[in-house]
């Protein structure tokens, strides 16, 4: 296990990580930070939870800090990403890596007053975190130049893509400057990202860790079927249960979301809703009640999520069944990060048994089936399909000794796979400091 003691990174980086209680370098950390130092272009398959805004952003300060510059500094790094809220995730690692060094960062992103951000950018700033709308904007007003990019990231490119940024991205890449040092990170590697990198990457290096195809594996993963108007009543009856600690309730839309929020404040259970349609001051203060601890629930459509790092979520509930397979796999990402193990609930009502089958080629498993509940549907259980595996299979759980279904204990096919991997859950990486930011 590398140490970031290891790498040829300036003494104010080091200081920082330590300051963060990093001590070893995660995987993709110690694959990408390498090449990045000696200016290589790197194209990563990593998603959020694995260390990736460290291994871009060190390397990145690392040469900004290097390099002198006269007069005031105009974006000379820019990392595009898809969400407000990651931009200001990254926003904020930037502050904490940042912090012995002398350099400027502003987030840009839509849905607040540009006039903070035009002021800022007056004064001069060495690294942008950008959502491309906002950017575009303004750079459509004039406010904006891309003339000093010497870096460019390009962050949750799959993302960025189902999210109809192609366009956009492409009008921005060719305002970028020709000479610069490039890099693509996303969670999974379609041929349209392949194609997409292939088009303003040089050589790059490729870095690789956790394919979104393959579920963490501390992950606990249920199946509770459940008619569509029970749901509600589950999902109260689920969040009773004291291990539910804090939890992500995922729903298809906005609308659901908030006829959830609704629904659970109404029972008195304390719940924020983030999503879409929610001003962008509402979705900063939901995420930031859930991470204090103040709310013990979230609940968000998968947009709004991506991105979200919360330390400690120890349960998802997937109220609604995604109809994009790979996002059950950024949902459930949200729980067991960093080591910790985490359980996944998944609604599945009769108009999802498509979703299921789906979600569980994806993920190259059956989840396990909860029948110990009182609202157990046996319509919404899929029918088997011949020859193929019917996706409702699992190791069912004999009805006996009542359990919780959000409870901790492992139904008897995930303990089998503990067995098999040596009966522990496998951290994403070891000597992680509690530094409680994220
Ligand atoms: P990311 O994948 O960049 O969103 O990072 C996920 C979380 O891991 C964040 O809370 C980081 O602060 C944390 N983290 C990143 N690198 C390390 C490391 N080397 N050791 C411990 N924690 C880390």
């Amino acid at each position: 296990m590398k140490s970031f003691a290891s790498l040829d990174l300036i003494e104010p980086l080091k200081r920082a990580v330590s300051a963060e209680n990093y001590e070893t370098l995660t995987p993709i950390q110690a694959q990408a930070i390498p090449p990045l130092l000696e200016r290589r272009d790197v194209l990563g398959c990593a998603q959020t939870g694995t260390g990736k805004t460290a291994a871009f952003l060190l390397p990145i300060l690392h040469h900004l800090a290097n390099e002198e510059i006269v007069g005031k500094p105009f974006i000379r790094a820019l990392i595009l990403t898809p969400t407000r809220e990651l931009a200001a995730q990254i926003g904020e690692s930037f502050e904490a890596y940042g912090q012995f060094l002398d350099l400027r960062h502003l987030v840009v992103f839509g849905g607040v007053s540009q006039r903070p951000q035009v002021a800022a950018l007056r004064r001069g700033i060495d690294l942008m975190v950008a959502t491309p709308g906002r950017l575009l904007d303004l750079h459509g007003q004039g406010f904006i130049h891309f003339d000093d990019v010497d870096f460019f990231v390009l962050d949750e490119a799959d993302r960025m893509l189902d999210m109809g940024f192609i366009r956009d991205i492409r009008r921005i890449l060719e305002m970028l400057p020709q000479k610069r040092q490039n890099l693509l990170f996303s969670a999974t590697m379609p041929e349209s990202i392949v194609k997409l990198a292939s088009a303003f990457l040089t050589e790059p290096v490729r870095v690789e860790v956790d394919r979104q195809s393959t579920t963490v594996e501390q992950i606990i993963q249920r199946v509770m079927f459940v008619a569509r108007a029970d749901k509600k009543r589950l999902l109260r009856h689920l969040l009773g249960d004291a291990d539910v600690e804090s939890a992500i309730v995922f729903t298809r839309t906005k609308h659901g979301a908030n006829r959830v929020t609704k629904d659970l404040k109404k029972a008195g259970v304390e719940a924020a809703a983030i999503h879409g349609n929610k001003s962008q001051g509402a979705r900063l203060r939901a995420l930031a009640g859930f991470k204090a601890g103040e709310v013990r629930i979230l609940v968000a459509t998968d947009i709004a999520s991506r991105g979200i790092d919360v330390e400690g979520v120890s349960h998802v509930f997937n109220y609604d069944l995604p109809n994009i397979s790979e996002s059950y796999v950024h949902r459930i990402g949200r729980t067991g990060r960093a080591g910790r193990e985490g359980i996944a609930i998944a609604f599945c009502d009769e108009s999802e048994s498509e979703y299921l089958h789906d979600i569980q080629k994806l993920i190259g498993k059956s989840l396990d089936v909860d029948l110990d509940h009182e609202w157990h549907c046996p319509e919404a259980v899929p029918v088997p399909r011949q020859g193929r595996n019917s996706g409702a299979g699992g190791s069912r759980r004999p009805p006996g000794r009542p359990q919780s279904g959000a409870s901790r204990s492992r139904t008897e096919s995930s303990r089998r796979n503990a067995d098999r991997s040596g009966g522990s859950s496998r951290p994403r990486w070891r000597g992680r400091g509690g530094s409680g930011r994220g």
